[in-house]
């Protein structure tokens, strides 16, 4: 049976996606693919909850994925079947992966010329006896990225991601052929971006790969993710004039495939506290944890918003919260409020769709969250909750 019930009321832990949040994003990206013809794809490696793919794919073309399980879930969500694409980036493909991913994918991207060549030769296959063949392209590192955190940087020094200019020249002095049947080119540079640092990129990639672009069998341009597009001071008009100037220049498609835009400020993680402890400081124990249910809290590190709090000692009481498991450092961050907090206070983690529910895990055997759905009406529907054998099943 359904249930739901009012967002004060649910039970934690619970992520929370709020839908009309999400309908929010979803028109900011409509406007920009419908005055650019760029298609938009969701990037499930940030959000993967297909609950919402059908409300999702009134604003955008279709999914991209980081292998085979990601892909398979944007088609059976979101692809075909629905009039929508599935492309598919990884670093490696194996050829298992490959049969599964050619009947199910629009677009299949290469890491390297070495992967390609692996391949080709089943995806040529394939294409010549099925009417509807994934397109291929490759992924290139332009060797620019204004990313200034190295682990989200594909541009780093020693980076596996993308094939280099130079490398490619090498190859077709090699083997003029190389590039027979690629037929889009794809980049991936930014995290967390403003318009600027693409504009700027773009003029890198032109510089670069400009002579590949105006090959007549180059039909698209892949801008990668981490393109900010849905925030409010996102320069939306820019984009829109920069893909329809590259689109009429190189004569190809512009795909952005964000993640992060399609759920930004999208959803909730609410936990409660569990307890209080002192020690030099105020500590709230909480059934979230960082470590757990929002792991960039750590990996990036940052602190994240949390409904009705303020920086610590701005306001009279102040509390380090903090994770129910074992390792000292599954510390969420240091907050103050207005009033005392008690065992059984409810949080309000804000911002928490993306790139939670796709890493989340049961380190220390801690429950995962359940996950609801928030309404236009204030109400919240559950899609999912998770109990003792999620935990025992993955061991
Ligand atoms: C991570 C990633 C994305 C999505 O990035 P966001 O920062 O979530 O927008 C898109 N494409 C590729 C290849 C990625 O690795």
């Amino acid at each position: 049976m359904e249930k739901r019930l009012p967002l004060d009321q649910v039970p934690t832990p619970a992520y929370v996606i709020d839908l009309p949040a999400l309908r929010r994003n979803g028109e900011r990206l409509r406007d920009v693919a419908e005055r650019s013809g760029a298609h938009i794809l969701l990037a499930q490696k940030a959000f993967s909850s297909y609950s919402v793919y059908p409300e999702l794919a009134k604003y955008i073309s279709g999914t991209t994925a980081s292998g085979y399980f990601e892909a398979r879930l944007g088609y059976e969500e979101m692809g075909r079947p629905f009039g929508k694409e599935t492309h598919v980036y990884a670093p490696a493909f194996t050829t298992e992966d490959m049969d599964k991913l050619l009947p199910i994918c629009d677009h299949i991207i290469f890491n390297s010329l070495a992967q390609w060549k692996v391949h080709r030769d089943r995806a040529f296959s394939y294409a010549e006896t099925n009417a509807q063949a994934p397109s291929f392209g490759l992924r290139f590192n332009p060797e620019y990225s204004e990313i200034e955190t190295d682990i989200y940087n594909p541009c780093v020094k020693g980076s596996r991601l993308g094939i280099l200019r130079e490398d490619l020249d090498q190859a077709l002095a090699l083997d003029k052929s190389i590039l027979d049947g690629i037929s889009g080119l794809h980049f991936h540079t930014h995290c967390e971006q403003g318009f600027g640092p693409l504009s700027r990129t773009i003029k890198v990639i032109e510089e670069k790969f400009g002579d590949l672009l105006m090959q007549p069998q180059i039909k698209w341009l892949n801008l990668g993710g981490g393109h900010h597009i849905t925030k409010d001071d996102y320069d939306r008009e820019g984009l829109i004039s920069e893909v329809n100037r590259l689109s009429e220049k190189y004569n190809v498609t512009v795909y952005l495939e964000p993640g992060e835009a399609v759920a930004i400020d999208a959803g909730y993680l609410i936990g409660s506290v569990l307890d209080i402890v002192e020690n030099g400081i105020k500590i709230a124990i909480l059934d979230v944890s960082a470590a757990c249910h929002m792991p960039d809290v750590l990996e990036m590190p940052y602190r994240p918003p949390l409904k009705d709090s303020f920086e610590a000692e701005e306001k009279p009481y102040t509390y380090r919260l903090a994770g129910n498991t074992c390792l000292a450092g599954d510390v969420i961050g240091d907050y103050s409020f207005e009033a005392p907090l008690q065992v059984g206070s409810r949080l309000y983690f804000t911002d928490m769709a993306m790139y939670t529910m796709v890493k989340n895990n049961t380190f220390n055997g801690m429950p995962l969250p359940s996950i609801w759905v928030l309404d236009d009406d204030g109400s919240c529907t559950l899609f999912k909750d998770f109990g003792y054998e999620d935990f025992k099943e993955r061991l």
